[in-house]
């Protein structure tokens, strides 16, 4: 018998709660309840890490990142059960994280809570013992001081990894662009969720809030709109978490392969995962409406490897690719920062428009830079060919 199949699944327990808005009030009794119906740990005495999303500096309302009330009641929650000290931070990928938690409200809300503000840089490298690909990851020193991590994601959609939930928030972990090289390192989308679980398992003393109050719906992570979700989710487990929250907003998380393998190295079957949810159901009209992305293609969509004369066949069938707007680009040049393959140039037009400039053969398809711009000007999509003012010289 194999090593997973030898395994015995056990029921994980995911809260799922109603909660229509950011009141403060209302907040405080349902992160409580949630907390105690997944079976929140004892905390006493313990030093907390609470890393929220702070994709990219924006304001509460976009949804990019997890709201400040949100952040606000999970520290409350904290102190009440006796933490001694607690840090907040996360490691946005092209901007520095006090100036994102500024944009978002996530700083003042740390600092009015009693919390340290943590920016983070690189620690020990820590063993991933179970992992398949990365057997070892060199996460945030905030890690090596902390006995738990409390872990604030947002639900969103995601361009490439399909859903992003808590799985995909503790990628955050990861200073800086030490993200870019694992995108560049795992540009295979398959191999890329396999690194994802493999980071997600190591980070044993972890507990999940998950932020579905108001979720992103379409061009998510970072340019999808915000919908009204009114749920809170909770568990000590991140696999569990996810795969109910992508099920509960329509997806089938067994087609999202790397909620599929994070669910199966948890333990489970994905055919029939034992997660406990409680008595709480969640009434279709609440999701009705939420604009999903198609799951993401499991082709490597490199083009390099692919002769020149097929190069028009295979940007058309093969993968999606980043589209540029020349109306609404403002040349912050924030995409050819993050660009882990420095595939992309900043270009000015004769008309002094600005337009980005992409090498297809570099690009590995990550979407960063979608997630990244400030304005929505990068569009996903199939091309059959670009002119030579939008290609990059090599
Ligand atoms: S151009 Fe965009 S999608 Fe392509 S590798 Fe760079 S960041 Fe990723
Ligand atoms: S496409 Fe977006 S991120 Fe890139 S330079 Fe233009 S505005 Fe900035």
């Amino acid at each position: 018998m194999r090593g997973e199949e030898a395994r015995v699944q056990t029921n994980a327990k995911v809260a799922v709660f109603p909660c229509e808005s950011y009141d403060p009030g209302l907040l405080d009794r349902c992160i409580a309840q949630a907390a105690e119906d997944a079976g929140f740990p004892d905390i006493t005495g313990k030093r907390i890490l609470v890393k929220p999303n702070l994709l990219k500096a924006a304001a509460p309302e976009e949804a990019v990142t997890t709201h400040p009330e949100f952040v606000a009641s999970v520290l409350r929650f904290l102190w009440g059960r006796g933490a001694a000290s607690i840090q907040v931070g996360d490691s946005p990928g092209h901007q520095n994280g006090r100036a994102v938690g500024k944009t978002s409200g996530i700083l003042q809300a740390a600092l009015d809570g009693g919390a340290d503000w943590v920016d983070f840089v690189p620690g020990e490298s820590r063993p991933a013992p179970e992992a398949r690909l990365v057997k070892s990851f060199k996460l945030a020193s905030a890690l090596d001081d902390c006995d738990l991590v409390v872990n604030l994601p947002k639900l969103k959609t995601h361009r490439l990894a399909t859903y992003t939930g808590a799985i995909k928030n503790l990628f955050g972990l990861l200073p800086g662009l030490a993200k870019s090289s694992m995108h560049l390192r795992f540009s295979d989308k398959i191999q890329f969720g396999t690194m994802l679980v493999d980071l997600g398992l190591s980070i044993k003393n972890s507990f999940h809030f998950l932020d579905g109050i108001v979720a992103m719906q379409g061009e998510g992570p970072g340019n999808g709109e915000p919908f009204p979700l009114g749920l809170v989710f909770a568990s000590r487990d991140a696999a569990a978490l996810d795969w109910v929250a992508a099920s509960t907003i329509g997806y089938d998380p067994k087609k999202i392969p790397y909620l599929a393998e994070a669910i199966r190295r948890g333990g489970h079957d994905p055919d029939a995962p034992k997660i406990d949810t409680g008595s709480y159901l969640v009434d279709k009209k609440r999701t009705k409406g939420f604009k999903l992305l198609p799951y993401t293609a499991q082709a490597n969509a490199s083009l390099s490897e692919i002769p020149h004369y097929l190069e028009p066949l295979a940007m058309r069938f093969l993968a999606e690719r980043p589209i540029f707007d020349k109306e609404r680009c403002i040349g912050c040049s924030a995409c050819i920062r993050i660009c882990p393959a420095e595939a992309l140039e900043l270009g000015r037009l004769k008309d002094g428009k600005y337009q980005v400039l992409i090498d297809d053969r570099a690009c590995i398809t990550c979407y960063c830079c979608h997630e990244v711009c400030p304005v929505g000007a990068i569009a996903i999509g199939k091309i059959l060919w670009r002119p030579n003012w939008q290609r990059k010289r090599k």
